[in-house]
């Protein structure tokens, strides 16, 4: 089972809305192909979050949202149901972050790295760089509320599960501002004997309720996902933000919640099922 969102958001249009739920899809059959090989959840999610990056009306990879400079300084994060993670924070010139922040879960003793030091591990792992001006999109450039910040969160045939998170941040940011797509318990989390998760909105919210953990914690009673989601998703008025979150457990039922007006989303099931939504 894979679930992949492409943001909680509020402004854009209806047409804007529904392109955004077919690039969801498309990220979520490219994932799921992927577990129907018996691949990994954590290939799975790499996988489909990869697909997003590279699609440019996404908030994260190329299209991501520019900051106060004008600049993409972007954050992204993996977690396997192991609890082995990676993450990057504030990258620039980078194309995938998600597959960064791999790299630093499989080939690195740490957990974050953050801008130029993240540059460095990605030089000494032979990761491309690419011109960071293309990564600017011309709906960036004019600032338009950008569509939100991708994610993923799987569960492989061997009941593994996995969740990847990667954002530009919000517009406008300051230089150096990290939100919460690359701190695990966050944006991020996963734990095999619990669930996955990952999260997109404010991101200065979610960081102070841990919304990823929270959400995850809620699954060890067996609660049902879309209640524990919609209940944590709750949490995030008493911290003045918005936000969503799409939600696996351990069994593959998943569930999710937002409190914007809309959050993108597609997912595809065991059996080839598959669903998608924006409202
Ligand atoms: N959570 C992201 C951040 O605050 C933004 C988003 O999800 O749209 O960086």
């Amino acid at each position: 089972v894979i679930v992949v969102h492409g943001g909680a958001g509020e402004r854009h249009a209806d047409d804007n809305a529904r392109q955004a739920q077919g690039g969801c899809l498309v990220a979520a059959r490219a994932g799921h192909a992927v577990l129907e090989k018996g691949g990994s959840a954590l290939d799975a999610v790499v996988a489909a979050v990869t697909v997003l990056e590279n699609d440019p009306q996404f908030n994260a990879g190329r299209g991501s949202a520019l900051n106060a400079d004008g600049e993409v300084e972007m954050d992204a994060s993996v977690m396997t149901g192991d609890l082995q993670a990676g993450a990057v924070a504030a990258v620039k010139g980078i194309a995938n972050p998600v597959q960064l922040a791999r790299l630093v879960m499989e080939k690195s003793k740490h957990v974050l790295f953050s801008a130029e030091g993240a540059h460095r591990f990605a030089r000494a792992h032979g990761v491309p760089f690419v011109d960071p001006a293309s990564l600017i999109t011309e709906r960036a450039r004019k600032r338009l509320a950008s569509l939100g910040t991708v994610g993923a969160v799987a569960r492989d045939k061997q009941g593994r599960l996995a969740a990847a998170t990667s954002t530009g941040g919000t517009t406008g940011k300051r230089p150096g501002r990290v939100g919460d797509t690359p701190l695990i318990g966050c944006g991020t989390y996963a734990d095999d004997e619990a669930g996955a998760c990952s999260c997109t909105g404010l991101g200065e919210a979610i960081i102070k309720v841990t919304l990823a953990r929270a959400a995850v914690d809620r699954l060890r009673s067996g609660e049902d996902p879309n209640a524990a989601a919609a209940a944590v998703a709750a949490t995030l008025a008493r911290a003045k933000g918005d936000g969503g979150l799409i939600l696996i457990d351990a069994k593959g039922r998943f569930g999710l919640a937002f409190t914007t007006k809309r959050m993108s989303r597609a997912w595809v099931s065991s059996d080839g099922s598959f669903g998608s939504g924006f409202d």
